[in-house]
């Protein structure tokens, strides 16, 4: 099969891995910067135009586009979707994950647990959404933030409230959260692909901080799921409907909830935590659909 990886960096754990594990089940591989794709839209003959050539015949595509170039990226993704490639990623799929709100709503028709959350149009009642939430301790998350940038922990009411107007002011939207105290600083990352789970890490941040995320300073380890945890995992993936996907919960005293749903999860965490070969099942996904 002809595989391309659309990745601006192909020095990333995750490209590397993927490309090696495509070239040892003797697939044609190579990573293309999404970036420097040329879109050219006619009549019934989509196509795309990388370095000067026609990119012709393509089976399939991995695409890790980065938040910040979700646009073209999800531009490029279509576009070879036009051209009948199969994508671990669909377009529209990959477009929804990254809009935190949409993903809440989209959750919670699914029925799947997840934190009270608030958002409102920049509302001046905010006692009234810190109430509605439970009252402090309560979190903030800026709607663009990634990597755990943008989390704010309030504990008490007066903080709470700097930390809302503060946004407010700014004009800078954000989601207004219950604390769940349980979790102790820690999450959990489900890798799916097609449906099932083929690996899960505990990550933990470092002492004082209650962001687990790895690239605020957290640990993992490998985890055993409990049943109510799988299920909400897959479940979460399949109504975001995400073939490939990191599903982040926390444990709670009413079990999962759900944070994010991630549709470029990196590979370097779970595959060191699990010792398992992700890279692998996920081009037999591909070599599955195609
Ligand atoms: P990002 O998308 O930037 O990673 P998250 O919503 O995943 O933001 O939050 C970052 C981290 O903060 C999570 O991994 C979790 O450890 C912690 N966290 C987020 N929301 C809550 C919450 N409601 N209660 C307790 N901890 C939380």
């Amino acid at each position: 099969m002809n595989i391309k990886i659309l990745s601006r960096n192909s020095d990333l754990y995750s490209t590397k891995r993927l490309v090696e594990a495509a070239e040892k089940r003797k697939h044609q591989v190579e990573v293309i910067d999404h970036l420097k794709c040329d879109l050219v839209i006619e009549k019934r003959k989509p196509s795309i135009v990388y370095k000067g050539e026609s990119l012709t015949e393509v089976d399939a595509i991995i695409p890790r586009i980065g938040a910040s170039v979700t646009f073209y990226g999800t531009a490029v993704v279509r576009q070879f979707e036009m051209m009948g490639a199969f994508s671990t990623v669909d377009s529209e799929a990959l477009i929804r994950s990254r809009d935190k709100l949409r993903s809440l709503q989209v959750l919670s028709k699914a029925k799947i647990g997840l934190p009270k959350t608030v958002f409102t149009n920049y509302s001046r009642d905010v006692e009234g959404v810190i109430n509605r939430v439970g009252g402090t301790p309560l979190v903030v998350k800026l709607l663009e933030g990634t990597q755990g940038l943008g989390v704010v922990l309030a504990e008490t009411k007066n903080a709470a409230k700097s930390v809302i107007e503060a946004f407010n002011g700014l004009k800078a939207r954000v989601i207004v959260q219950e604390f769940i105290k349980e979790a102790k600083g820690a999450d959990v990352r489900v890798f799916i692909v097609d449906g099932h789970v083929v690996g899960a890490m505990k990550r933990q941040g470092k002492e004082g901080e209650f962001r687990s995320n790895l690239h605020q300073g957290g640990k993992a380890e490998v985890i055993e799921l409990s049943d109510d945890e799988e299920i909400a995992a897959i479940r979460a993936a399949k109504a975001m409907k995400l073939g490939v996907a990191g599903v982040d919960m926390l444990q709670s005293s009413r079990g999962p909830l759900i944070l994010e749903v991630n549709s470029s999860p990196g590979l370097e965490g779970i595959e060191k935590a699990t010792g398992k070969d992700i890279a692998k099942t996920i081009i037999r996904y591909i070599e599955k659909n195609v």
